[in-house]
């Protein structure tokens, strides 16, 4: 089995990756590290859980550190463009984490906060800049950030990027880089859109794809329960009663479904929260900090709410309304059985959702 110390990481890489208790490579990172580690372009086919954020990180961040030089002002080395700021935030972390024997620069910006912070933090240029696509060309209009220097772009979940409109920002931000840059693009699921954009921005590109349902998606013990609209409450309530249900994701189709699960469920003596577009950044910290902390036993989310969350220890998934793409299910399951946990994922599906 391929070891870290094959791939050819530089040693503080290798100390981060020991601090953190990695033992081995997972199968995304055995098979994109020494590629990318060269300078290729890379497609990589993977859904979160399966370790891809560190399958770019690492290499990246042996090249920034083998060849150090100053970013540009305002600008950046490395730009990664993420779907969400939940998600941004995570591969931010993972950078820092990966990096922290380096001394190399992370920003993450996104939107629904204050601009000065980010302007300054962009004013002497930074390492590595991770983004969402909407407050990235914010500041590109503004000046406030520039993406001359980019030696690797790295575009994470594009299928999510699609669902949520940002096909035209990618665009739009892709013909600010310098076109001789390394490309990594990450979809796990390939609808002939995101292949389009793909084959637009990779060149020659190594490809590697880790499916879901071989890792992660084995793991998960999937059960529909069939019942009746008005009887959905109910059930969601006689199965908090087990105790195992310890950490449970509920997803909801709608933000006001949320609100109501969420409500119901308190009312039945479980804490719960829910988490949607409607709230607050500094709510949907908190909802997620005590969902962490074992505080709550509930999170109900919507889809675009719970995107690229990475939570350990979720027991459950539990689907109150089913989805209305097979992508989505199988996104909804990845919440649970992460870092090679077991998890169990249940569907509720009413008369009118048989179809
Ligand atoms: P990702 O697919 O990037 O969201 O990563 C899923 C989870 O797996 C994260 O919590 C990582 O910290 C963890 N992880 C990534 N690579 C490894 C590894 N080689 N060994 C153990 N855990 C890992």
């Amino acid at each position: 089995m391929t070891q870290f110390t094959d791939l050819g990481l530089a040693k503080p890489l290798l100390k981060a990756l020991a601090d953190e208790g990695y033992e081995t490579p997972t199968p995304i990172q055995a098979k994109a590290i020494p590629g990318v580690l060269a300078g290729r372009d890379l497609l990589g086919i993977a859904q979160t859980g399966t370790g891809k954020t560190a399958a770019f990180a690492l290499p990246i961040l042996h090249r920034l550190a083998e060849d150090r030089r100053a970013a540009p002002r305002r600008g950046c080395r490395v730009l990664v463009l993420s779907p969400t700021r939940e998600l941004a935030t995570q591969i931010g972390e993972s950078f820092k984490t990966y990096g922290r024997h380096l001394g190399l620069s992370v920003a993450v910006i996104f939107g629904g906060v204050k601009y000065g912070g980010q302007m300054r933090t962009m004013a002497p240029g930074v390492d590595v800049l991770v983004a969402t696509p909407g407050r990235l060309i914010d500041h590109l209009q503004e000046k406030t950030v520039t993406l001359e220097g980019v030696e690797t772009f790295v575009l994470d979940e594009a299928d999510q990027m699609l669902d949520m409109g940002f096909i035209v920002p990618i665009r739009r931000i892709v013909k600010h880089l310098a076109h001789k840059r390394q490309n990594l693009f990450f979809s796990a699921t390939m609808p002939s859109e995101i292949g389009k954009l793909a084959g637009e921005l990779l060149k020659d590109p190594l490809q590697v794809s880790v499916t879901p349902q071989a890792t992660t998606v084995e793991r998960i013990r999937q059960q529909v329960l069939f019942v009746e609209q008005q009887r959905k409450r109910a059930l969601l309530a006689e199965l908090f009663a087990e105790k195992d249900f310890k950490r449970v994701i509920v997803f909801t189709r709608t933000k006001r479904g949320a609100d109501r699960v969420a409500k119901s469920l308190e009312q039945g003596g479980v804490e719960a929260a829910a988490i949607h577009g409607d709230k607050s950044q500094g709510q949907r910290e908190r909802a997620l900090a005590a969902f962490k902390a074992g505080q709550i036993r509930a999170l109900v989310a919507t889809d675009i709410a719970a995107r690229g969350i990475d939570i350990d220890a979720v027991s459950h998934v539990v689907q109150y309304e089913l989805p209305n793409v097979p992508e989505a299910y199988v996104h909804r399951i990845g919440r649970t059985a992460r870092a090679g946990a077991e998890g169990s994922a249940i569907a509720f599906c009413a008369d009118d959702e048989r179809n």
